[in-house]
């Protein structure tokens, strides 16, 4: 029988009669079992947190920063249990996995130590007039499968530091190391700050929906992020979305293959690309597409596809058996279209686990659906390209605006296209590094507000203005 996995709810672990399962996406053997909430554990979970909020949103500052530090270091102290845990769940590498937790540790942390300082808006002869900062108060957090745990910190952290108090759902698929994590916080909070509770997809509209919650920060698909927008209108509940992204990398002619092609091949494959922020499209300059396509088709015949928690193993498998399908649809649509594959594409249907070969598609048309769609897997298209008002021109022309990358021997030519990019994040000659003090959120349809940084805290907040005439007749 596998182990069950509680919530947290108002301090105490709980669980429920209804569980669902939990499956090991490299064999889809059951690993664990946790509770299926639906309305009356939701209605418990949001009580305790608006009693805690009494409290919480009234505690120091500082006393909020040294309980987030706590939970921090929690995860940090118990990083092997936590990350072999999470490769069992979501698939990804062990060395993936540890850098996920200890990441998840790191940022938490980091932003703890902002500040919500007031700003004087005036001080005159007149009047005095202060913008604070005050909790929006009940927090409802909706996280995806592909980075559970980081994403779970990432709005917890916040939450927190802020003065607001948070009902957290995992995604059905990957809930493990975050009740895991439950489990060992669960004393370092005060009861009620932090409630973590599972269920399948449908617990999440009702969190959305829930009359007591006052602000869903959510990450996930964009198409899930609209019917958040919508559920969330009814009573004006404030909204964080981190949403999909369509991200292209551009390289020069001038890039280094020697140095870039390795780290291409990283942008787009780590996690098995299932990353909102991979490379997901790659423009190559027509001078260096043969030499580059070739460097990191070679590079791509080295890494190892398997089970994550064995020895070597550069890409796990899909985390779940949807997205498998999603993928291998992409990968059939650019097989019927006649498209060239420079490595992979051969999907093996025997044996268990939801792998996808390391798949390398050469110059695809830019209307071919693994170009035009958010792929969310090990697919990389590369396209050629001649002029750099060209691949700006086609890199812009996605909905969504999340991330982008430039590669050049010329850093400030690249930062002049990062410039001309329509996406919330551009990194020139790197990738995937988020910074727990500068703000990320997509542009169009790849999110709206933000996360981390000052910008992300102020999203747990609603300003307030104190004015106070100095020269009144009293
Ligand atoms: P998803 O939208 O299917 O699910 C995300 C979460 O929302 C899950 O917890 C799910 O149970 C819940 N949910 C499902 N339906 C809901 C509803 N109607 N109302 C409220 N909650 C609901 O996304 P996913 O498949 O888990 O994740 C993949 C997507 O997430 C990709 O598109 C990826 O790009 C995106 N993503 C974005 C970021 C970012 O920071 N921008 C980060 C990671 C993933």
């Amino acid at each position: 029988m596998p182990k069950t996995y509680p919530n947290l709810i108002d301090g105490e672990l709980v669980e429920t009669a209804a569980t669902m399962e939990v499956l090991n996406p490299a064999n889809e053997e059951v690993i664990g079992l946790v509770p299926s909430c639906g309305e009356a554990e939701l209605d418990r979970a949001v009580a305790a947190a608006r009693r805690a909020f009494k409290t919480w949103s009234k505690t120091p500052i500082e006393e909020r920063r040294a309980v987030i530090q706590k939970m921090a270091k929690v995860i940090s102290d118990n990083h092997e249990e936590l990350y072999r845990l999470l490769t069992s769940e979501q698939g990804k590498p062990h060395e993936q996995a540890k850098g996920e937790i200890m990441g998840a540790a790191y940022m938490a942390g980091s932003q703890a130590t902002l500040a919500l300082d007031d700003v004087i808006n005036e001080d005159s002869a007149a009047r005095l007039s202060r913008t604070r900062r005050v909790p929006v108060g009940v927090v409802g957090g909706i996280v995806p499968w592909n980075f559970p745990v980081m994403m779970a910190m990432q709005k917890i952290a916040p939450a927190m530091l802020s003065g607001c108090t948070i009902v957290l759902k995992p995604s059905p698929f990957t809930p493990l190391a975050t009740l895991r994590i439950a489990e060992l916080i669960k004393d370092v909070a005060p009861a009620g700050v932090v409630n973590i509770i599972t269920g399948e997809d449908s617990l999440g509209p009702l969190i959305t929906g829930h009359p007591d919650i006052d602000k869903i920060t959510f990450t996930g698909s964009t198409a899930t992020g609209k019917k958040i927008m919508e559920g969330a209108s009814k009573d004006l509940k404030r909204i964080t979305l981190e949403l999909g992204g369509n991200d292209a990398s551009i390289v020069l002619p001038d890039a280094d293959v020697s140095k870039v092609a390795e780290q291409l091949f990283w942008s787009s494959f780590s996690n098995a690309g299932q990353i909102c922020v991979a490379a997901k499209r790659v423009y190559i300059h027509e001078d260096i597409y043969d030499e580059m396509s070739q460097a990191i088709a070679d590079y791509a015949r080295t890494v190892k596809v398997g089970d994550g928690s064995e020895q070597g193993t550069g890409v796990g498998p899909i985390q779940n058996k949807k997205q498998f399908d999603r993928v291998c649809e992409l990968i059939e649509d650019a097989k019927d279209n006649g498209y060239k594959f420079l490595v992979g594409g051969d999907v093996d249907p025997s044996g268990s686990g939801y792998y996808v070969p390391i798949t390398i598609i050469d110059n695809p048309p830019e209307d071919a659906r693994i170009v035009a769609e958010e792929q969310f897997g090990p697919v990389m298209p590369l396209m050629k390209f001649s002029t750099e008002a060209e691949v700006i021109e086609r890199a812009n022309n996605s909905d969504y605006g999340l991330a982008g990358a430039v590669w050049t021997g010329d850093p400030e030519k690249g930062v002049r296209i990062a410039e001309q990019l329509e996406t919330g994040t551009v990194w020139v000659n790197e990738y995937l590094h988020l910074s727990p003090f500068a703000p990320f959120g997509g542009h169009k349809q790849s999110g709206f507000g933000a996360e981390y940084g000052l910008e992300g805290l102020k999203e747990f907040t609603y300003a307030q203005v104190i004015t106070v005439k100095k020269d009144a007749l009293v």
